[in-house]
C-alpha cells in the first residue's frame, strides 16, 4: 500500500490499534481500512507497554499513525500508587516523542471509583506535565463530568485537545465547547437511546465535531455490525452514516469536516 496520503483520506479521531485484539491480522484491518477510505487512525495512549506498542507498530505505517502517550484512568484505577508514578516518571521522559496526551481523565463507573482520589491526582500531574509540551488531549471522562470540567476550568481559560466517547447532553457540550476542546463521537450514536447526545449533535458546531471508532471496543450497531463483532477502523463510516441522518447531511460532509478539525489539531504548535 503506498505512503502517499489522499487528501480524500478520513481520519478515525480515537482507536486503539495496539489493542491485543487486533493480533496477527492488524495489517489486514488497516489495508482494508486505507481501502474503505479511512487512511489515519489517531491513538488512545492507556499505559507505558501500550506506547511501546504503539511505536512498533508506527513503523510499519509511519505517516497514518498518530500517537498518543498517556495514563488512562482505567489504568491508573488497577495499579498501586507507586506504579503509576513509575509510569508517570516515564511519561515524563516519553511524551516528546507524541503527537498528543492521552488518554487522561476521570471514570467513576462503580469498579473504578474507589479510586477516585487517585484518578484526580494523576489527571492532573498530566495536564500539568503538558504546560511545557503543549500537545492536544485525548480526554476520557465516564460519569466525571463535574469534576474534570472543574479541574479544566481552574487550571485553562482554554485547552486544545478532544473529549473522546462523548455521549452528554448539550451543556456538558457546552463547557467543553468554552473551553476550546473538539467533541469526539462514535458508536453510542448509532444505539437505541442515547437521546441526549442525538440533542448534542444538533447544538455542536461543525467545525467542532470528529467522529471516531474506539476500536476495537464501540462497535457501531448499525448496516448489520453487531457488539458482538471486533471493532474496526473502517466502521467509522457507518457513525458517519448515523451523524449525518440525525444532522441531515451527507456522510462525506461528515467525514470531510472531521477530518478537517482533526488536522487542525494535529499541527504541531
Ligand atoms: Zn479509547
Amino acid at each position: 500500500m503506498s505512503e502517499t496520503i489522499s487528501s480524500k483520506t478520513y481520519i478515525d479521531a480515537h482507536c486503539h490499534l495496539a489493542d491485543p485484539k487486533f493480533g496477527s491480522d492488524l495489517d489486514n484491518v488497516l489495508t482494508s481500512s486505507i481501502q474503505s477510505g479511512v487512511g489515519e487512525w489517531i491513538q488512545g495512549g492507556i499505559s507505558p507497554d501500550d506506547w511501546l506498542r504503539q511505536q512498533e507498530i508506527r513503523k510499519l505505517w509511519p505517516t497514518r499513525i498518530h500517537l498518543a502517550f498517556g495514563l488512562h484512568p482505567w489504568w491508573i484505577a488497577q495499579h498501586s500508587d507507586e506504579e503509576v508514578e513509575s509510569g508517570f516518571q516515564k511519561l515524563t521522559r516519553d511524551l516528546g516523542q507524541a503527537t498528543l496526551l492521552g488518554e487522561l481523565g476521570l471514570d467513576y463507573l462503580p469498579r473504578f471509583a474507589t479510586s477516585k482520589e487517585r484518578q484526580i491526582r494523576f489527571f492532573e500531574k498530566q495536564l500539568d506535565l503538558n504546560q511545557t509540551h503543549q500537545k492536544p488531549l485525548v480526554l476520557h471522562v465516564v460519569h466525571a463530568h463535574s469534576d474534570s470540567l472543574r479541574i479544566l476550568e481552574e487550571k485553562g481559560e482554554t485547552w486544545r485537545g478532544l473529549v473522546h466517547a462523548f455521549s452528554e447532553g448539550k451543556e456538558i457540550a457546552k463547557r467543553y465547547l468554552d473551553l476550546g476542546l473538539f467533541i469526539s463521537v462514535g458508536g453510542a450514536c448509532t444505539r437505541i437511546g442515547f437521546n441526549r447526545l442525538k440533542e448534542s449533535l444538533h447544538f455542536i458546531p461543525d467545525d467542532r465535531l470528529v467522529i471516531e471508532t474506539d476500536a476495537p471496543d464501540q462497535t457501531p450497531e448499525v448496516g448489520g455490525l453487531t457488539r458482538a463483532n471486533r471493532n474496526e477502523p473502517r466502521y467509522l463510516l457507518a457513525i458517519a452514516a448515523q451523524v449525518a441522518q440525525i444532522k441531515k447531511t451527507s456522510p462525506e460532509a461528515v467525514l470531510d469536516q472531521s477530518r478537517r478539525n482533526l488536522k487542525s489539531l494535529l499541527v504541531a504548535r
